[in-house]
């Protein structure tokens, strides 16, 4: 095979531990694909080429020894740019962590480095994660692989782009209310939600720290199971990280879907689905009864107040989080001769874009004293409510089978003036998140313009052997995530 960088993670992990190739060859047909695309498709905040050649070499030399290899070893990743990564600048793509460079690395990055993992560099998203087109970008615009004029989605959209075009094998991201799965469906790759708190986010820059939850992007279930498997798991530095063992994501795939039931809820078919996406849904979920399913309907009757709910808890808390950027703990500082509150606020003037202002504003005032119990408690009411509806779910089916947008990728520049257009695009993905439920995104068909369409999967709380195993079984039936766009070949 001449283009290495089209390898799976798990074809490339087989051969670079046979010794047929080498972590170098694989790390340098990357290195030229993001040389040869990137300009177009802009994935890439910061290329850590020398760090990538170097951790190749490394890893080629654990390989040709006898003993420490990882089923990552060697294999090159992406990582979104909110992995605190030691002496790589790491932006979060805003302008007020312009020359950030962290002193530690995340615990994700500390896994990777231990795994012997190339980390080619930082992706591309949408500032502080708020956003859904990755247009919200200070830094830089990237572009669907699949058509340069439409969006990645968002948040997560360099870590999309990057692994469709295939610039790198993997990447990783966060998704706070759909920040994995929207821009995996809008790309046309494996993009993955775990259970809340099954990934450590200690140095993962917070948005909505309820909310938050690191996921991995692969061009195939299996590849995706391998790069949740070696970054999953308790870490005494996050509180939050669930202490239970890792399961073998791996192993759970393969066999067809006996004794699988399938839910299918039918609020998330939502008015205005673009026909094209219910129907390669539709006929997926048929697939997935050939494959062996049971397919049940489900109700999630509080599921049309989600994007509200979402809207009041994540603002809130994102609110909070970027209290920090002053100019005095965190951020390029400005104007500091005026005295200190003048310093914070042409600190957090200049710095923040003008979403993030935007999020901070409603989220202080859904804080604040004569609103709480009006926006923030009841919000945290009818997150209860949600949870209960998938819980009530749970019981009938094992995993539910829904489309992750009701669209495909829109044209750039569409939603950028209607925020609340931009809000509804996450409209099937953010229930997942107020729940704490891992959820998954794969190609399962395009649409009239050629443009991936996602079958968003979910299941119960620390189930995610069975979402790999539905989704294995799936894509080993169909061929959808094997297209490549035009510009990757
Ligand atoms: N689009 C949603 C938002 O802007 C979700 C973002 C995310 O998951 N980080 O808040």
């Amino acid at each position: 095979m001449d283009k290495l960088n089209e390898l799976t993670i798990e074809e490339a992990s087989r051969l670079l531990h046979a010794g047929d190739i080498s972590s170098l060859e694989l790390t340098e047909a990357c290195l030229r694909q993001i040389e040869k695309t990137d300009t177009e498709i802009g994935s890439f905040l910061e290329l850590t080429a020398e760090l990538a050649r170097e951790q190749a070499r490394a890893a080629d030399t654990r390989l040709n020894g006898s003993d420490g290899v990882h089923p990552l070893t060697g294999i090159p990743i992406g990582l979104k740019d909110l992995f605190l990564t030691e002496g790589v600048r790491t932006t979060c793509a805003s302008k007020i962590l312009e020359n950030f460079s962290p002193a530690f690395d995340s615990t994700v990055v500390a896994r990777l480095r231990e795994a012997g993992a190339v980390i080619v560099g930082k992706l591309n998203m949408d500032e502080f994660a708020m956003g859904s087109s990755c247009e919200n970008s200070g830094l830089g615009q990237t572009s669907n692989p699949w058509n340069l004029a439409r969006v990645t989605g968002g948040s997560s959209g360099g870590s999309a782009s990057s692994v469709a075009a295939r610039q790198v094998l993997g990447a990783y991201g966060t998704d706070t209310g759909g920040s994995i799965r929207l821009p995996a469906s809008y790309c046309g790759v494996v993009g993955m939600k775990p259970t809340y708190g099954r990934v450590s986010r200690y140095g993962v820059i917070a948005f909505a720290s309820s909310l938050d939850q690191v996921g991995p992007f692969a061009t195939t279930t299996r590849g995706a199971a391998m790069l949740l498997r070696t970054v999953a798991g308790k870490d005494p530095l996050d509180s939050t990280s669930i202490d239970t063992p890792v399961p073998d994501y791996v192993e759970a795939v393969g066999g067809n879907l006996e004794g699988v039931t399938i839910g299918v809820p039918g609020e998330y078919f939502v008015e205005g689905i673009e026909p094209d996406v219910d129907a390669a849904v539709r006929t997926a979920i048929g697939q997935l009864e050939q494959l062996g399913a049971k397919v049940v309907e489900i109700e999630l009757p509080h599921t049309e107040y989600a994007v509200a709910t979402y809207y009041v808890v994540a603002t809130a808390e994102a609110s909070s989080n970027l209290g920090r950027y002053d100019g005095v703990r965190y951020g390029v500082r400005r104007g500091e001769e005026d005295g200190l509150l003048e310093m914070y606020g042409k600190t957090r003037d200049g710095g923040f874009g003008p979403e993030v202002k935007r999020r901070i504003m409603l989220g202080t005032y859904a804080l604040s004293a004569g609103y709480y119990d009006a926006y923030y408690l009841k919000a945290m009411k009818v997150r209860t409510l949600i949870r209960g509806d998938f819980e009530r779910a749970f019981e009938k089916c094992d995993a539910l089978a829904m489309p992750t947008s009701p669209a495909t990728a829109f044209e750039i520049g569409a939603r950028m003036g209607d925020p609340l257009q931009m809000y509804l695009s996450d409209i099937l993905t953010i229930s997942v998140n107020l729940a704490g439920l891992p959820g998954l995104s794969l190609p399962c068909g395009f649409d009239g313009n050629d443009l991936p369409i996602g079958l968003q999967l979910v299941t119960a709380p620390l189930a995610e052997p069975t979402l790999f195993k539905v989704a294995a079984a799936f894509e080993d039936a169909t061929d959808y995530s094997k297209r490549m766009p035009e510009i990757a070949r």
